[in-house]
């Protein structure tokens, strides 16, 4: 069998906002295909942490290499980063003047240079793939929140991403869109999507995540299989965050 080639590798990572230190030291490395969740305390650097993966923020210190490709200047290197990496954000950040299609078909015709009519093929097979084609032609003001959050998903998908990055994707959401939203993404990854999610839905990181990374001050402290994570956590900054949102 192939040895399985991480696609994510952070290494020793630093991030500073002024003097304040957002990361410290942050190592952590994603095989393909694997599904990672992040938890830990507000403010502990989990956005900082996903966001240094597509560059959204740079890094002070330290290596980022994505599917081969190392984040740094170049920018080069982070257009391709940008295109291998889709990211689903706590506001949905759809375009509130264009249809859910036309959402959906705006990054395969602009930046990967399809055609209409391929664009979208593309958007209601992903739309199908999110369980709503029959909202293809609203606009998303006419659609749930978890309907919002689900074409955001799908409109990520229309790159056709190695790589997922969710921040928080649920928790803008009322109490009875959440399960629509993380049912597509436990589909998602069936498909054998490699994920990265910061999320404190425990339900869903137990039944998805191969592992938990646990984040307090900007350190990761803790990187654990779920069964073990929830039940034996070896640190107790995660066991007294655990003790508060379980
Ligand atoms: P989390 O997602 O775990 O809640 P963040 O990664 O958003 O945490 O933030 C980590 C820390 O960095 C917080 O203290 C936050 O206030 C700070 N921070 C985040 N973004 C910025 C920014 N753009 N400028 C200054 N400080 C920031
Ligand atoms: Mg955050």
């Amino acid at each position: 069998m192939a040895p399985l080639r991480p696609v994510i590798e952070m290494t020793n990572v630093t991030k500073y906002f002024g003097e304040f230190k957002a990361l410290d030291d942050v190592t952590l490395s994603v095989d393909r295909g694997e599904r990672v969740v992040i938890c830990g305390p507000s403010g502990s650097g989990k956005s900082t942490l996903i966001r240094c993966l597509n560059r959204l923020e740079a890094h002070d210190s330290g290596r980022i290499v994505v599917d081969g490709i190392e984040l740094g200047d170049e920018t080069a290197n982070i257009r391709a980063v940008r295109q291998d990496v889709g990211m689903v954000f706590q506001q949905f950040n759809l375009f509130p003047h264009l249809t859910v299609l036309d959402n959906l078909m705006l990054g395969p015709m602009r930046v990967r240079g399809m055609d209409r009519a391929a664009a979208e093929a593309l958007a209601r097979q992903y739309l199908d793939r999110v369980h709503i084609p029959e909202q293809a032609d609203k606009l998303p003001s006419r659609l749930s929140g978890g309907q919002q959050q689900r074409v955001a998903i799908a409109r990520a998908l229309c790159m056709e991403p190695a790589i997922m990055l969710f921040d928080e994707p649920t928790s803008a959401l009322d109490p009875e869109m959440i399960r629509e939203v993380l049912d597509v993404m436990a589909e998602l990854a069936q498909t054998g999507m490699t994920m990265i999610c910061v999320t404190h839905e425990m339900g869903f990181a137990r039944k998805v995540a191969d592992r938990m990374v646990f984040m307090a001050a900007g350190k990761i402290v803790e990187i654990a299989p779920p069964a073990r994570f929830f039940t034996a956590p070896a640190s107790r900054r995660a066991r007294a965050f655990l003790d508060q949102i379980l």
